[in-house]
């Protein structure tokens, strides 16, 4: 079981498709099924004329998913007894850090700021000062994960092109490397890291197919799991597409978009030409 998880905050370009038909063609390959899930916690930059153009851009490219379409938004009710549940064992605490605070607070001196996978690593102010209240109803503010008691020394496997194979994490380079990570955002009500961890066992995935971009990402992802007893599926991270200059394409890259093909006339198939799917002729 694979899925494509696109955010709608921008149109789908050459990249969305490549990483969509990799993971609907490995599920096909195998009997499997293919679903979709739309990723849009993000109120501000989400936008439904970008979610129908999604449904329309994957039908376009021939891709057809099972069951019905998880969305993000519809699950806010189901991610909080998570974090209430860890705010209760103590495993998470306010912060009301600003970005410019953390920056400061963060900085050794010589050395810069360091950085993990989900930006800088957190120097800890608002744990020391023991914003931890279990008894409390959870605050509404940005919620930190205690990475000291939430880690543990664990594995995943991965299957992908650059052929890693098997990937220990342990405890210690979670603490040091990554930090105490937000796992709610006070506007959200939750963050990327616990939705996709939540949304990935809800839908049973058992092959994570996604970008190069969030190998990273994923030691956190497998420590979730871990914690919260969820199944760690196999990761497949693949190559992102770039474009002439080999910068990887973005959102705003309205040039690459599949919509704008799809206007020029091309095909499906000149789609997966493009991304490098089938030989050029
Ligand atoms: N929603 C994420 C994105 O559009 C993908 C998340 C994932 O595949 O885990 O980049």
């Amino acid at each position: 079981i694979t899925r494509f998880a696109p955010s709608p905050t921008g149109p789908l370009h050459l990249g969305h498709a490549y990483s969509a038909i990799l993971a609907h063609d490995m599920a096909r390959a195998a009997g499997g099924q293919f679903l979709l899930r739309i990723e849009d916690i993000d109120r501000q930059r989400s936008k439904p004329e970008w979610e129908a153009q999604i449904y329309e851009d994957l039908r376009w490219l021939g891709l057809s998913w099972a069951g019905p379409v998880l969305r993000q938004s519809d699950r806010l009710t189901i991610y909080r007894p998570t974090l209430e549940n860890m705010w209760e064992q103590g495993l998470l605490y306010a912060c009301t850090c600003s970005r410019r605070d953390i920056e400061a607070a963060a900085a050794a001196p010589q050395e810069g700021v360091p950085v993990g996978p989900d930006g800088i690593v957190y120097p800890g102010t608002c744990r020391a000062r023991g914003a931890r209240r279990p008894g409390q109803p959870l605050p509404q503010a940005a919620l930190r994960l205690r990475m000291d008691l939430a880690a543990r020394d664990c594995s995943f496997e991965e299957i992908g092109p650059a052929h890693r194979g098997l990937q220990r994490i342990t405890r210690a380079q979670m603490i040091r490397d990554v930090g105490d990570i937000v796992l709610a955002r006070r506007e959200m009500g939750t963050s990327y890291h616990l939705s996709v961890v939540l949304d990935d066992a809800a839908q049973g995935i058992t092959h994570v197919t996604r970008g190069e971009d969030l190998f990273e990402a994923t030691s956190i992802h497998v420590t979730l799991q871990k914690l919260l007893e969820l199944p760690t599926p196999t990761y497949c991270h693949h190559k992102l597409i770039r474009d002439e200059n080999g910068k990887r394409l973005a959102k705003r890259d309205n040039a690459r978009a599949i919509a704008k093909y799809r206007a020029e006339g091309a095909t499906p198939a000149d789609i997966r030409r493009l991304v490098g799917l089938i030989p050029s002729a």
